[in-house]
């Protein structure tokens, strides 16, 4: 198969880079090992004896200094919403899960999921990437996975390998559980840099929800992810919920759902410093958050940039 621009990423940066390029009239193909588009913008659906619920198991909220990421968003209408959960500055959030957002970025665009690059070469004017037994070749290659994924796609062989290295991503292992509706809901969302739960978030207080649970995300401080990095699912979790139990002051055996995800690459500990890589023929461009910080508008930043540069490149501006 043969297209003229293929993004590995269905994420933030993927999105907004992809969709910048078609209303430029190009139509480019984004692939995603995932099942569901998103990246760390994400969302779990839980079904439950009485109605669904879900949880913001990834990026919790997004926050806009860019007038122009804030004019993308205005565009995405109802998908992007207030929540007030008492913090002084304007937090954002998907709806009617986080992953709202992502998935109404990605409408009309070209989007394959379920498809797991396994390796890019560079063969004359064109790259090509394999999946499984398949082959894309592609003029222009974006590649938005998260910096050690990229580094592992390109090999050290490749000059750009040795800039990627130099940034640093920590993982994140968080706790997603649910109590009865009349549990107590002592606050929105609660910050504690120096606590084993960094940060506690009450899911159900954002707007949209469904169900009519308690829900609640915890995620653990770097420091205590790493420490835990390797532990079963079983464990964290029956690590993280006394903990957050304790903390919001209810019984750990009151709990109607508890379940756990470990991300590897969570948050961007060192950045790049710069938009993106570009290699010196300029047909291959990476980036994703870890470019310019640890934030969902640090991702559209990159894929945005990215865009502009191809779009220069191919004299469509
Ligand atoms: C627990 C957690 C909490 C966070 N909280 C916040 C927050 O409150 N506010 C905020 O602004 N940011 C937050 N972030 C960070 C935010 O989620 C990211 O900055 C942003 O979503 C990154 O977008 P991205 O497109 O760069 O990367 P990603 O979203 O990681 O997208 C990369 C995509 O590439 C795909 N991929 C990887 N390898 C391959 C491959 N070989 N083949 C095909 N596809 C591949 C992945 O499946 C993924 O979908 C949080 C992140 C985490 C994990």
């Amino acid at each position: 198969m043969q297209t003229e621009i293929a993004i590995i990423g269905a994420g933030m940066a993927g999105l907004a880079c992809a969709r910048r390029l078609a209303r430029a009239g190009h139509t480019p193909l984004v692939l995603d090992k995932g099942r569901g588009i998103g990246g760390r913008m994400a969302t779990r659906r839980v079904i439950m004896d009485d109605g669904d619920i879900s949880f913001d198991h990834g990026a919790q909220y997004l926050t806009v200094r860019d007038p122009d990421f804030a004019a993308d968003l205005h565009n995405l209408g109802a998908a992007c919403v207030r929540w007030d959960d008492g913090a002084d500055s304007l937090r954002l959030v998907g709806v009617p899960g986080m992953s709202g957002l992502p998935r109404a970025m990605a409408a009309g665009l070209n989007v394959r999921l379920g498809a797991q690059i396994t390796a890019v070469r560079a063969k004359f004017d064109r790259w090509q990437l394999y999946i499984d037994a398949a082959r894309i070749e592609t003029r222009h290659l974006v590649m938005t996975v998260p910096a050690p994924q990229a580094a592992a796609l390109l090999g050290d062989g490749h000059p750009l390998h040795h800039r990627i290295a130099g940034v640093a991503m920590a993982p994140c292992l968080t706790l997603m559980a649910a109590f009865p509706a009349d549990a107590p809901r002592p606050f929105r969302s609660r910050a504690a840099d120096d606590h084993p739960l960094a940060w506690i978030a009450q899911d159900s207080s954002k707007p949209g929800r469904a169900g009519t649970l308690t829900t609640w995300v915890a995620q653990a401080s770097v420091e205590w992810s790493e420490r835990h990095l390797e532990d079963t699912s079983e464990i964290i979790a029956s690590r993280m919920l006394p903990i957050l139990a304790e903390v919001i002051g209810v019984a750990p055996q009151s709990a109607v759902y508890a379940a756990t995800h470990r991300w590897r690459y969570a948050r961007t500990v060192t950045p790049l410093g710069e938009p993106f890589l570009c290699s010196e023929d300029g047909t291959l461009h990476i980036g994703g958050d870890w470019c310019l910080g640890a934030r969902v508008e640090a991702a559209w930043a990159s894929g945005t940039a990215i865009a502009d540069t191809i779009l220069e490149q191919t004299g469509s501006f």
